[in-house]
């Protein structure tokens, strides 16, 4: 039986468009999809629009729209940069569905319905970008103000009546899913939130918002005067996008969710979400997977602190879908920020992508069609290469698994760069029978093409379709296993850049 993949990204606030900060989740997830696939996987990939709350009510009423008009306009803009991006997701989610908003309807139903939802009041200090109330050893203090750690912007105070979910009864066994399962991937993002969770407890959380401080939302089931808390809401999204509820395949699929996230709201995705699924009767997350962020000038990216990269300026500078992907992964780093650095990015870009594979595509292209018109057969295999080949597949299967993509980007290189120095030490443009050279150099950039595919999907399909072979499944993926090769063209696939320094 084919095994199933389920990935999500978390949906994101339309309120803005999608910037690198956005993309190097999103990319992300994509690769892991993609992996999957070419593993022969059954996969589902979820990401989408998160439509409610205060904050896209105020970014509607700043413009003068309606909220959802609001975003009925931006959605096309994050779908717009996905296409660009070549992001295969298999639906776009957006809250604002029917179904969607059926199941909020539904789960809250049957909360309340099991008594973990009492009335009560609420009073705290509150970040309308965040959506959420934070307490006083979270939020930072400047000249007597209350100021969000991540927005950088003072607190507003919140005093209303609202609906508790009583999430403190559920504290032991969160406790238990977060420290003695291997859900929460890296450890150290379970370590923070185990011993958060020992030391404040789980509290008990605040669901509803009264209509008339916050009326856009989905309207709480049992109480018409109340929307259900923004965050409640978005979670949910998880269930609805496999069919909760409705659909044969929800269980198949729920079995091996992985959430990708990015660490800032990694308690949402494990305290809280935990204890939303056990008090639904839905098994945890297989895995949640966390990512530290892309900082600039030292701080996460964020409109109101001024530091954003557009995903357009990467394609700017970089071309194509696959060099920012490429990049984004190659920089990604599960555990620590890394400082978005341009001359780090051009010299991998120069080095790895255009001198390295680009040059070796270029090289082998040529030189099969000048000596052997294009017609390369197979012939004695290089014991060396095809061990390289063998063990590289076997580290990139291990550290793909692992979730070590920047690690597996590195490994593959290193067969790349062996084929260069194959090149370089068999001569074809020199020897009498220039075969045996070009065979083992196009198979060595075949496995290599092909363990890259998920991270660079266009331009590995252009390399298959250059030099004459086709991308298969990785378990198929055997050194020697082409019998002749048929090139067509030896194309550039990296305009170099110019070094700012240089
Ligand atoms: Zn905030």
């Amino acid at each position: 039986m084919k095994a199933s993949f389920y990935v999500t990204t978390p949906i994101y606030y339309p309120n803005d468009l999608p910037h690198i900060g956005h993309a190097y989740t999103t990319v992300l997830a994509d690769v892991l999809a993609r992996w999957h696939r070419l593993k022969g996987s059954n996969v589902f990939f979820l990401t989408g629009t998160d439509e409610h709350g205060l904050k896209l009510q105020r970014a509607a009423e700043k413009k003068g729209v309606k909220p959802k008009e609001f975003v009925d306009r931006m959605v096309p803009e994050f779908k717009k940069y996905w296409r660009l991006l070549e992001i295969s997701y298999d639906r776009f989610i957006r809250t604002t569905d029917v179904d969607h908003e059926e199941v909020v309807k539904k789960a809250l139903e049957k909360l309340y319905s099991k008594g973990l939802i009492y009335r009560g009041v609420y009073k705290g200090w509150y970040c309308s970008s965040c959506e959420k109330f934070y307490s006083e050893d979270e939020y930072e203090e400047k000249e007597g103000k209350k100021i969000c750690p991540i927005h950088v912007k003072e607190l507003e105070w919140v005093e209303e009546e609202t609906y508790f979910l009583k999430l403190s009864a559920y504290q032991d066994q969160v406790l238990k899913l977060v420290r003695d399962t291997d859900i929460i991937h890296p450890r150290g993002y379970a370590r923070e939130i185990a011993s958060k969770l020992e030391k404040e407890g789980l509290r008990d959380l605040s669901i509803a918002r009264p209509k008339d401080r916050v009326y856009w939302g989905v309207e709480l089931p049992f109480d018409d005067r109340y929307v259900v808390y923004v965050w409640i809401d978005a979670l949910l999204n998880y269930l609805t996008g496999i069919g909760y509820g409705r659909d044969g395949r929800f269980e198949e699929y729920w079995s091996v969710v992985h959430h990708v996230i990015g660490k800032d709201i990694l308690w949402f995705h494990t305290a809280i979400w935990f204890a939303v699924l056990l008090m639904l009767d839905v098994p945890p997350p297989k895995k949640v997977l966390v990512h530290a962020f892309i900082i600039n000038r030292g701080l996460k990216m964020g409109k109101s602190v001024g530091n954003v990269v557009m995903i357009d300026d990467m394609f700017d500078r970089y071309y194509s879908a696959d060099s920012v992907r490429y990049l984004l992964m190659r920089l990604l780093n599960l555990e620590k920020d890394v400082e978005f650095d341009v001359e780090l990015l051009d010299n991998m870009y120069n080095g790895e992508l255009a001198d390295t594979y680009g040059n070796l595509v270029r090289r082998v292209g040529v030189l099969s069609l000048k000596k052997l018109k294009g017609v390369v057969r197979r012939r004695e295999l290089d014991e060396e290469l095809s061990r390289t080949s063998r063990e590289v597949i076997g580290e990139v299967l291990e550290l793909m698994d692992d979730y070590k993509i920047s690690e597996s980007l590195v490994k593959t290189f290193d067969l790349l760069r062996a084929t260069n120095a194959y090149l370089n030490k068999t001569k074809p443009w020199e020897v009498e029978d220039p075969e045996p050279s070009l065979y083992n150099a196009i198979e060595a950039t075949r496995i290599a093409t092909n363990l890259l595919n998920p991270v660079m999907p266009s331009i590995t399909k252009k390399v298959a379709d250059a030099l004459g072979f086709e991308i298969v499944e990785v378990d198929k993926l055997k050194y020697g296993g082409v019998k002749e090769f048929l090139v067509k063209e030896a194309p550039i696939l990296f305009k170099k850049v110019k070094s700012r320094t240089s």
